[in-house]
């Protein structure tokens, strides 16, 4: 039997969204409860896919359908496409499975020709209405269909609009309507070299095609990354014979909320234009009037469309976002579906339900998108002010949050302009260590190199500060503290706003309001901690940011980068006397010096942790991201040394590697230098005894992981190291402290002989970065420039290195954990890499039985509430 490419809505119904996308399959749904639906068809998002697989084509059997329910329409309006009697005009729009507002394409008035017109003009006994649809239709079609620039037509309209002395559009008469329509058309012939088609079935299949390929549009494909929404669903077109709001007075054309989408207060939200149609409203040519203003001068609509809203809430248990026409007082629907909403309404919204007795509190933590969450927890861009401004850039939204300030070129300028009093954004071709205390003293940070998981990435994921990263349009020149950016200079005290989130960078400042964590935050989350299994640990290196994650609902912290405790102040100049020592005595000489510090810090963790786990990574960076750069530098340390700068250069030229990422870090550097393991191990334990004591009560049970593990052997001779220190430690101390060593698994060839691991190791904890990186092969550091080739050209959907790519390194995985739990059934097994803290990946992680995620401090609550929706989800 031939395949059933296309479905009436009253054959479709809400579940069927897969197929009729959500559009569809809503005007379905509303039909069958009975609501005021103008009749038409679906044609289904298989179709779409269909017309991608024949080359971009609509087949004939496609085609014969199409045409077979043009007729069945015709029979139940009783009007015919083209007809000079009574003909039928349609919309034609796409409707994705997921909705993507303004991302694809609309047709309307499609079946009109000057022949149709003037009949249409007769008989409504409206010229005006006819021509005026005449005219949006050409001007739709040819900007939709035919790719001709809308802007030549608003051209066309303003100079109708000042010949005539009028202001509106609507003030505009048939007369000059119709001569606008004539207009339009010569335009079309001009820029396309053909007449308008006047055959309503060849306008049909263009406008058809042009929807299935707006799938494919740039802003579409954009969306779509953003939004988690594979290229593969394809999206369907629905063909819906036209009610028309801009037949006069009587007449209009409205969008509106049944709660708000800002702050989900209760309360019918969004606004009505009247003698309109559905663009104009969102197109902002006419101020439109509040939704309620409705009342007075639609009184018989407004109350059916009232009592429509209350129907279609209580139907979909959720908010609602409709589309209407009241075409001389009959109101018409055109389209609902659950709202789009910010995450603090979202929150509202769930909670109110729940209260209103309409959904049950799992439901309220299934329906939050977690990416959401992230904006309540830093401060945002007044959404009015940022409306009103274009960026001048965009790059990779790294780090969340919203920040302005003036330009400064160094860390030092940051930190020094700070202290001042100034709100300073701190612009870097890239970041080094040497950075931290100027990115922390910036509101924000920008970059023009590196990636999701770049230095400035990650550590400003980690302090919660906004970070643009990779923005490759910056002309830079550091040495004159300057910059280009789409064609401006802006040299140092200049102002600039990042926005953390989209990646955008504007000009200026733009006005910022606080983050505000509201009452139904916490609750919700109190939800939610009910159904997950997966715990939530944090990623932090500081007990400033284990306090700020166990506020936000951290169990633990999964990663302590230890290398990250020597960014600040003095550290930095034992740990460069360390890595720049010659001989085994200075070495031992240096890491003495540094072995307070982290003793320190490690029970600094250890108290803000209150007794959760803490799993502590001894050393991993390639040690040339920490010898000076600076002359001066260099002579302090040469100074420190008793050496000469000429000594020191060398040995930081020795430290040089091609390829650093992997090159002597992680386990090597044990390997190589057993005296950083020996003080590392030390540290760990004089702190857990000394914290363990003060809290009796507290399991206090430290975890020691050993980074880039790629064979057993390698594991266990730093193991070794780590039991006889920590043994000798804790014998000498008289105490019973226990402890675990495990290790990360982020070499591909670790997770291959993962059983051979577990036989030594107490956990593993997948280090998906790195992971990601050495099963593609692709730089970290490098990736950011090829990988939007890879976009572009749709090899990948996503980022891998923000995204778990479920089918390779994914499959790695699940061999590990498939590997290592029979050898040791208590082997407990977590992730840390960025995808941690990313809602699919975390769901991924719930299904292949990890313990818990580790993530930033500012994801924990998105880790709490994407591992609660995954355990949902596979409940049902
Ligand atoms: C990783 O590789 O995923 C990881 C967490 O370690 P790092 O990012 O410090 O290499
Ligand atoms: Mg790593």
């Amino acid at each position: 039997m031939a395949n059933k490419w296309v479905y009436l809505f009253s054959e479709g119904n809400a579940n069927m969204r897969n197929l009729l996308g959500g559009k569809g399959a809503n005007l379905a749904e509303m039909t069958n409860i009975g609501l005021p639906v103008p009749q038409g068809f679906t044609i289904t998002t298989e179709a779409c896919t269909q017309y991608y697989e024949d080359g971009k084509m609509i087949n004939e059997e496609i085609q014969e359908q199409i045409m077979a329910y043009i007729e069945k329409l015709e029979a139940i309006t009783g009007k015919k496409f083209g007809d000079l009697e009574n003909p039928l005009l349609v919309s034609v729009r796409s409707g994705a499975r997921a909705s993507m507002p303004g991302m694809m394409d609309t047709i309307l008035n499609l079946g009109l020709n000057e022949d149709v017109v003037a009949v249409l003009a007769e008989k409504s006994g409206n010229p005006r209405w006819a021509w005026d649809c005449y005219r949006r239709f050409i001007q739709m079609f040819s900007d939709v269909v035919m790719e001709v620039g809308k802007k030549y037509f608003e051209e066309l309209i303003d100079k109708m609009k000042a010949e005539k002395g009028v202001e509106q559009d609507v003030d505009l008469t048939a007369d000059d309507l119709k001569e606008l329509a004539s207009q339009f058309k010569a335009e079309y012939k001009a820029k396309i070299g053909e007449d308008f088609p006047t055959d309503a079935k060849v306008q049909l299949m263009e406008a058809i095609k042009a929807v299935f390929r707006s799938w494919d549009n740039p802003r579409a494909n954009v969306y779509r990354r953003d939004n988690d929404i594979p290229y593969s669903w394809g999206t369907a077109v629905n063909v819906q014979s036209m009610a028309f709001g801009n037949m006069g007075d009587d007449c209009g054309t409205g969008v509106a909320f049944t709660r708000d989408p800002a702050t989900g207060n209760k309360g019918l939200f969004g606004e009505f234009l009247t003698n309109a149609q559905g663009e104009d409203v969102v197109a902002g040519v006419r101020t439109p009037m509040h939704i309620t203003e409705m009342e007075e001068k639609f009184p018989e609509a407004f109350a059916q469309f009232k009592s429509v809203c209350a129907t279609l809430e209580d139907h979909y248990r959720d908010m609602q976002d409709m589309e209407f026409t009241v075409e001389h007082g009959q109101l018409y629907m055109l389209q609902t579906r659950n709202g789009k909403r910010t995450a603090q309404a979202a929150l509202k919204i769930a909670c109110d339900l729940v209260d209103e007795g309409m959904i049950n509190e799992e439901k309220a933590v299934a329906m939050i998108d977690p990416r959401n969450l992230d904006t309540l927890l830093h401060p945002q861009f007044d959404a009015k002010a940022l409306k009103a401004v274009e960026p001048v850039g965009k790059a990779l939204g790294a780090s969340p949050g919203a920040a302005c300030g003036r330009i400064v070129f160094t860390a030092e300028d940051a930190k020094a302009w700070a202290a001042n009093g100034e709100k300073v954004l701190l612009v870097r071709l890239e970041t080094s260590p040497e950075d931290i205390e100027g990115m922390k003293a910036a509101q924000g940070i920008l970059t023009v190199r590196g990636g999701m998981t770049s230095h400035a990435a990650v550590v400003a994921r980690g302090m919660g500060t906004c970070c643009v990263s990779g923005c490759g349009d910056i002309v830079m020149d550091e040495a004159n503290k300057c910059f280009t950016l789409a064609g401006k200079e802006y040299k140092e005290g200049d102002y600039l706003s990042l926005d953390g989130s989209t990646g955008n960078i504007y000009d200026g400042i733009i006005p910022t309001v606080d983050a505000t964590i509201a009452g139904e935050f916490g609750r919700i989350m109190g939800w939610a901690d009910q159904y997950r299994r997966l715990k939530v640990r944090t990623n932090a290196d500081t007990p400033y940011d284990a306090r700020k994650a166990r506020e936000l609902g951290a169990e633990g912290i999964g990663l302590c980068r230890t290398e990250h405790m020597f960014f600040e102040g003095d550290r930095i100049d034992a740990f460069r006397e360390m890595i720049c020592a010659d001989t085994l005595e200075e070495r031992e000489a240096a890491l003495e010096k540094i072995l307070p510090y982290q003793q320190g810090d490690f029970e600094g963790i250890y108290e803000a942790m209150e007794g959760f786990p803490v799993t502590i990574r001894f050393l991993d960076p390639p040690l040339h991201e920490f010898v000076p750069v600076e002359e001066a530098d260099i002579q302090k340390l040469a100074d420190a040394q008793g050496k000469s700068v000429a000594q020191i250069k060398a040995v930081i030229e020795g430290l040089k590697e091609f390829n650093p990422m992997m090159g002597h870090r992680g386990c090597r550097l044990s390997v190589t230098y057993p005296e950083i393991a020996v003080m590392q191990t030390k540290a760990v334990i004089r702190a857990a005894i000394k914290v363990a004591a003060a809290h009796p009560d507290w399991n206090l049970v430290p975890e020691i992981m050993i980074p880039l593990i790629g064979d057993p052997k390698e594991f266990n001779f730093v193991r070794d190291i780590v039991v006889k220190t920590a043994d000798a430690e804790i014998a000498a101390a008289g105490s019973d402290l226990k402890y675990e060593v495990g290790t990360m698994m982020e070499i591909p060839r670790a997770c291959l002989l993962a059983d051979e691991v577990a036989k030594t190791a107490e956990f593993f904890c997948f280090g998906t970065n790195d992971l990601t990186q050495m099963t593609y092969g692709f730089s970290r550091d490098d990736a950011g420039k090829f990988l939007e080739a890879y976009y572009d050209t749709k090899i990948f959907e996503n980022a891998p290195f923000s995204r778990l790519d479920q089918n390779g390194v994914g499959k790695l995985m699940e061999m590990t954990v498939a590997l290592g739990k029979p050898v040791r059934p208590e082997l407990h097994i977590g992730i840390c890499g960025e995808h941690g803290g990313d809602p699919t990946s975390v769901e991924f992680c719930h299904k292949i039985g990890l313990d818990y995620v580790s993530c930033s401090p500012f994801r924990v609550p998105i880790a709490r509430l994407a591992a609660a929706q995954a355990a949902i989800a596979e409940a049902k």
